[in-house]
This record gives C-alpha cells, sequence and structure tokens, in this order.
C-alpha cells in the first residue's frame, strides 16, 4: 500500500495571524476526524520557524516552497537546504511552474535543488507538468520525459524513488480548470512506468500527487485514480474546511 499523501502550498500568502488561525483550525479538524493520508503545510519561508512549534504535538509535517541549490557563500536572499533541516523541514517542493516560469528556475537548477534537498536527507516533491500550448500540441508526455529526465544528470534512478513526484498541468493551477480524473491518471500511469523502467518494482512504492485547482468537490474523483495518490494543493489549502475535506478524501 502507498503512502497517501495531501500538502498545502500556501505560496505567499498569510500572516501571523492567519496563518495561526488556519493551523489550529486544521489541528483541530484532524483531533476530531483523522485523515488516512500524512498532511504537509509549506508556509512561506519566514514562517517556517513559528510553525515549527505550532506544529510540535501534531502528526502534520511541515514543507518548504523552495530552497537554494548552493550550500552557502554569496547568494543574497535566498535559504539552503541545511537551514531548513536545522527547523525540522521534511520536504520542499523543487521545480513548480510559478518558479520555472517565473523566477527562471530550468531544468538544471531544478536538478541542482533536487539533489541538494536528498543530501540534507529531506524529501523533494518534484513538480512537473506541461503548459496549455504543449498539450495543445500533444507534447505533454516528452515534456515531462524531459522534466524528469534531467534529475538524473544529478541523482541516480534510485534516490528518484525516495521523493514525491507532483504531475501539475501547468494550465489547471489557480485557474479552476482541472485535469479530468482519466486526463491526470494517464499522465500518472507515464511517470509510473517511467520509474519503473528506470528503477524497477520500487517506484510503486513512490507517491504520485495530483496538482492543479483540486478542491473539495472534485479530490474524491481524482484521487481514486489507480496511480494518483494525494494532491499538491494551492488555493484550496487556504480554507480549513475545503482543505480538511481534500485530506479526507
Ligand atoms: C499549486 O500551487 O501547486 C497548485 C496546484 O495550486 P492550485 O491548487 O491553486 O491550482
Amino acid at each position: 500500500m502507498r503512502e497517501r499523501l495531501v500538502i498545502g502550498n500556501w505560496k505567499l500568502n498569510g500572516s501571523t495571524e492567519s496563518n495561526c488561525l488556519l493551523i489550529e483550525s486544521i489541528k483541530k479538524g484532524l483531533e476530531q476526524q483523522p485523515a488516512s493520508a500524512k498532511v504537509v503545510v509549506c508556509p512561506p519561508l519566514v514562517y517556517i520557524a513559528p510553525m515549527v512549534e505550532m506544529l510540535h504535538d501534531t502528526n502534520i509535517q511541515l514543507g518548504a516552497q523552495n530552497i537554494c541549490e548552493h550550500e552557502k557563500g554569496a547568494f543574497t536572499g535566498e535559504v539552503s537546504a541545511s537551514m531548513l533541516t536545522d527547523f525540522g523541514v521534511n520536504y520542499v517542493l523543487v521545480g513548480h511552474s510559478e518558479r520555472r516560469s517565473l523566477f527562471g528556475d530550468t531544468n538544471e537548477r531544478v536538478a541542482a535543488k533536487f539533489q541538494a534537498v536528498l543530501k540534507q536527507g529531506m524529501i523533494p516533491v518534484l513538480c512537473v507538468g506541461e503548459t496549455l500550448e504543449q498539450r495543445e500540441r500533444n507534447q505533454m508526455l516528452e515534456v515531462i520525459d524531459k522534466q524528469l529526465k534531467a534529475i538524473l544528470e544529478t541523482s541516480t534512478a534510485q534516490q528518484m524513488v525516495s521523493a514525491v513526484i507532483a504531475y501539475e498541468p501547468v494550465w489547471a493551477i489557480g485557474t479552476g480548470l482541472t485535469a479530468s480524473p482519466e486526463q491526470a491518471q494517464e499522465i500518472h500511469q507515464f511517470i509510473r512506468n517511467w520509474l519503473k523502467k528506470e528503477a524497477g518494482d520500487v517506484a510503486n512504492k513512490i507517491p504520485l500527487l495530483y496538482g492543479g485547482s483540486v478542491n473539495a468537490e472534485n479530490a474524491q474523483m481524482l484521487f481514486s485514480q489507480v496511480d494518483i495518490d494525494g494532491g499538491l494543493i494551492g488555493g484550496a489549502s487556504l480554507q480549513a474546511d475545503s482543505f480538511l475535506a481534500i485530506c479526507r478524501s
């Protein structure tokens, strides 16, 4: 049985007060009705430290939205993987499409970040997915193949299967458009087979998440697909009710 996982990506949202209210509601909700999925939240970096305190008596895990691929040095404004382990962070998103499109994270840099996260004993959550234009040209598999292959420049296939992979079609992120369960399953199956080819049957154990406008209404259908093991949730993770409903799906 593969691990089920729901990760909330808070992006550039929140304040000390609103984060506290949100996490308290999530904690309370999970106490009253536990979810069988592992739950991870990724607040903006400055809120990681206070969140450690807020989560210490819970099963909720802490993730970061990004890291610097370098360990230390003259990289003003950056945060390294070892700094995150200092605070007990377990998961780090790498290659989120917003980092790729807005902040210039190339496949090569994503691969370097992936390795930096692994080196510190954390779990990288590798995000892959095609744009609308690429889907319209039927290039999805080609694009995802390239994004996955790039990781092999810095890491072995065996290391890849100790990560989490999130399929996030760019056209579905924050748009309210969701891949149909069949569309999502097709890509998840492709990713699973790709990993099996590279790493063998151990690839059956890797959690593959779907992300892109998942909400309380569509989560169940998506998560019931054979190769979808949970979700990476943006907008709907900012409301305790919808996030809890997704975690229970
Ligand atoms: C995301 O940020 O990874 C995401 C999937 O966002 P949303 O759920 O808002 O589409």
